[in-house]
């Protein structure tokens, strides 16, 4: 599905930049195209103004002026005197050019030039002019002269522009082109990093799940069992299986509870109510609360905070003391009858720290980096059933609401050490 999802984005990120990429490009071209025909149409309006006042305000033309005006292949030039071609033009232009110059004339005489008494020529005009598919900036001057005209006919071919401008066309369509690959390379590997995230969460949401039915199978498997051999056993037989299926029952409110406190910070709907609170106050507490089970399952539980007064701090202190309960709770579970677990309270300058330290079974360096993660339980051989491996992953998502931080170390001589460090 992912791979799905990737190539639709990588192709919508490719299309949408390409468009935009495509647009600009052909506005640019665009522009510059109008205004490399307008710089073209100014300077050729300014040449052939120079041209014609350089005609008038001389008597004859001669051949050098005239092959100096084209010596640098940019025009071509055609004078008529009285309807006939100079000699000049004669001798220098080919078949061709003279056929060109000839249906110009036409054009010109046919489409500008108005006959009768309204007739009148006009002293300069100019016109784009197509013939076999090519395209030519005419200009057309007249100049009374001597009971008749002389007529000046310049011609661009715009054949250099066009080539010029199909030229930069390919350069833009070759550069458009590799940024295109280029896009579709970067939105490639942009949304492959967009989407690992939320592929992460998805694989590890189905973990997840496919965990914690696991889990809720064993102990709706064990009720069910025991309802069944309900049926057939005698009163004793009865009461035992009902102690049975009340315990696994407990043991199924506790996962649902956890799960639905990992739910809860999953869709951001757990939260946490600061209160002014006395960490010293809830950590002896926590002792208190456990001192019994401790006495229980023989193990020396003991407390020691500072002497000096501690100042309250806000924290949501029913969240803190679950925390407290699910280090002390696996400290005892993870420690051998006739150890020890020692509660300590201190303070840093930047923080205050709760230790509970146990001397028990202890974490091996390579599961250490495991153990905050969901039903991650360090060794299935010694599962204990009230254990489902969510204990430490619900601590941690508490101390994270408070922006805090929790540690595992190994006790010096065997045994966990783990530190629940808060901001003041
Ligand atoms: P569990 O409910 O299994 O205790 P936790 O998330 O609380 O789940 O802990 C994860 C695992 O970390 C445990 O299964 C256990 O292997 C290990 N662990 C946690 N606390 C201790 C401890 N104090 N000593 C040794 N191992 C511990």
């Amino acid at each position: 599905m992912f791979k799905k999802v990737h190539l639709r984005l990588t192709l919508i990120f490719t299309a949408v930049c390409s468009l935009i990429l495509m647009i600009m490009s052909a506005l640019y071209l665009y522009l510059s195209y109008q205004n490399t025909k307008t710089n073209i149409y100014q300077s050729f309006q300014s040449d052939i103004e120079t041209i014609l006042t350089n005609i008038e305000g001389s008597t004859a033309v001669s051949d050098s002026w005239l092959s100096k005006l084209e010596s640098d292949g940019k025009y071509k030039i055609y004078i008529y005197d009285h309807e006939i071609p100079f000699t000049f033009v004669k001798n220098t232009k080919s078949e061709q050019d003279m056929k060109l110059v000839t249906d110009i004339r036409e054009h010109y005489f046919a489409n500008y030039q108005l006959t009768g008494e309204n007739s009148y020529v006009p002293y300069y005009i100019e016109f784009d002019y197509t013939a076999n598919s090519k395209n030519y900036l005419v200009g057309i001057g007249i100049i009374p002269r001597n009971e008749g005209n002389l007529e000046l006919f310049v011609i661009y071919p715009q054949t250099k522009f066009h080539a010029q401008m199909n030229r930069l066309y390919l350069q833009f369509a070759s550069i458009v082109f590799g940024t295109i690959i280029l896009i579709w390379i970067f939105s490639w590997y942009f949304t492959k990093r967009l989407l690992k995230p939320i592929e992460e969460s998805q694989i590890k949401q189905a973990q997840f799940i496919s965990s914690a039915s696991h889990e809720l199978r064993t102990p709706v498997a064990t009720i069910l069992s025991a309802l069944g051999a309900m049926d057939k056993g005698n009163e004793e037989e009865k009461k035992e299986f009902s102690q049975i299926a009340k315990k696994e029952g407990e043991r199924l409110t506790i996962l649902v509870n956890d799960m639905l406190s990992l739910a809860r910070s999953d869709n951001h709907t757990f939260t946490i109510t600061k209160k002014v609170s006395e960490p010293d106050t809830l950590l002896l507490d926590s002792y208190e609360a456990f001192l019994a089970l401790c006495h229980e399952k023989n193990l020396s539980l003991n407390i020691s905070l500072p002497d000096s007064t501690v100042l309250p701090r806000k924290m949501d202190p029913l969240r803190i003391k679950q925390v407290l309960s699910i280090l002390i709770s696996n400290a005892i579970s993870y420690t051998n009858p006739g150890g020890s677990i020692h509660l300590s309270f201190y303070e840093t300058p930047k923080d205050i720290v709760f230790s509970i330290c146990d001397n028990g079974i202890g974490i091996s360096d390579e599961n250490k980096p495991y153990i905050f993660d969901r039903f991650y339980r360090a060794d299935s051989s010694r599962n204990k059933k009230e254990h489902f491996g969510l204990g430490l992953c619900i601590a941690k998502e508490i101390v994270d609401a408070h922006k805090g931080t929790i540690t595992v170390t190994d006790t010096p001589g065997g045994g966990s050490t783990f530190l629940l460090i808060l901001p003041k």
